[in-house]
């Protein structure tokens, strides 16, 4: 990827990863594509993410942070919610995490969903 299109990544969600909206340096920016190039196939998926001009294209870039692009990986955006929510179950089976909202150290926020930055955005 060349670096106009970089910086114009970069710059879609003013310098924010899209997904969890921590503020990122461009060198550290990892570029997501929204529909996997592997997955790039189905036209249902690109459909269902908005996608219409292929994979390697401006509208299939997200500029995200190293984390939520490592956990997003090849998932969508609604598979990356789904994975995101069932982190929740995940850390509810830990005794320490029970310990901790016993004791009000952890509050749940209801209702329980996740909308990504770039979602707040619009
Ligand atoms: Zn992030």
């Amino acid at each position: 990827m060349n670096k106009k299109t970089r910086k114009i990544v970069y710059e879609k969600y003013g310098g924010r990863c899209a997904y969890c909206g921590q503020p990122i340096e461009m060198k550290d920016m990892q570029v997501d594509h929204i529909v996997p190039i592997a997955r790039g196939h189905s036209d249902a998926l690109m459909k269902a993410n908005n996608i219409e001009r292929g994979t390697e294209n401006i509208d299939n870039y997200n500029p995200a942070c190293r984390a939520c692009n490592f956990r997003k990986g090849m998932l969508d955006i609604e598979e990356f919610r789904e994975a995101l929510m069932h982190g929740i179950d995940v850390l509810e089976r830990n005794f320490t995490y029970r310990l901790m909202m016993r004791y009000g150290l952890i509050v749940k926020r209801e209702p329980r969903t996740i909308k990504f930055f770039f979602e707040a955005l619009r």
